[in-house]
């Protein structure tokens, strides 16, 4: 059993949530009971997870992807009033990291991305404006487009989308977990053979063929299935407490 706030200082402090300037309230979100045993951990904090949270017997649920987006509608309405009137009756906290856990030199989505795919890192980088998200490095060795797209494929569970880019074989590359095809032209910038991410859209295959580097779309989840993971894992040993991951399965 931890106190609450004594779990969200501690996770605030690790995560450094004050260094960024994010879309969406990092930390407590959503205040349940004063006291935690049970961690219930997902990447999205979906009508689904919710649910699956009150089943359990949860105290807090742990995502990446909270509630409370600058520019949404704040009124307290349909979908938005059903997630949180189910936290709320069922006095479950809802704590969210969203920026500082894509960040996190160890625990966060981009760290665990590389350790998955056995990439050794060699620096970040970023577009320009904004935190530097993007990590670049090699794989163990080169590849083919068709090995790196089974290596993938074995390592999360997914295939890749491949949008055609430079030449073969691959060994230098980029990653950056979730929505962040923006950062394919600086990824090309820095020379390398490719890059991997969660999302595309219309242009990017565009960016790949005409700046010469391969893009492999891996999913917006399925790439961000880890940072999550590792902070609750962190959490619970941390404090002596229960913790479980919960895949609520999604194809974006
Ligand atoms: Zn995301």
């Amino acid at each position: 059993m931890v106190a609450l706030r004594e779990l969200v200082a501690e996770l605030d402090a690790l995560l450094q949530v004050g260094d960024f300037a994010d879309y969406c309230p990092n930390g407590l979100q959503v205040e349940g009971r004063g006291r935690v045993h049970r961690i219930l951990s997902g990447v999205t904090a979906c009508e689904a997870l919710v649910e699956t949270a009150v089943t359990r017997g949860a105290d807090l649920l742990l995502v990446h992807h909270g509630y409370f987006w600058r520019g949404e509608d704040p009124r307290v309405c349909g979908m938005k009033r059903r997630r949180l009137q189910r936290l709320l009756a069922a006095d479950i906290s809802l704590v969210a990291y969203h920026l500082p856990l894509d960040a996190h030199p160890e625990l966060g989505n981009n760290a665990q991305l590389a350790q998955r795919l056995g990439l050794a890192a060699e620096g970040r980088f970023g577009t320009g404006s904004g935190p530097e998200l993007g990590w670049y490095g090699r794989l163990p060795r080169a590849m083919t487009v068709k090995e790196l797209t089974d290596w993938i494929r074995a390592r999360l569970q997914r295939t890749p989308l491949h949008l055609e880019g430079g030449p073969e074989p691959i060994q230098r590359l980029g990653w950056c977990t979730g929505a962040a095809q923006s950062y394919l032209e600086a990824a090309a910038d820095l020379g390398l053979d490719a890059f991997v991410t969660g999302e595309a859209s219309e242009q990017t295959t565009h960016v790949a063929r005409e700046r010469g580097i391969h893009c492999f779309v891996a999913g917006h989840h399925a790439t961000e299935r880890y940072g999550v993971q590792a902070l609750g894992a962190w959490a619970a040993h941390r404090f002596g407490l229960e913790h479980e991951f919960i895949e609520v399965p999604n194809p974006i």
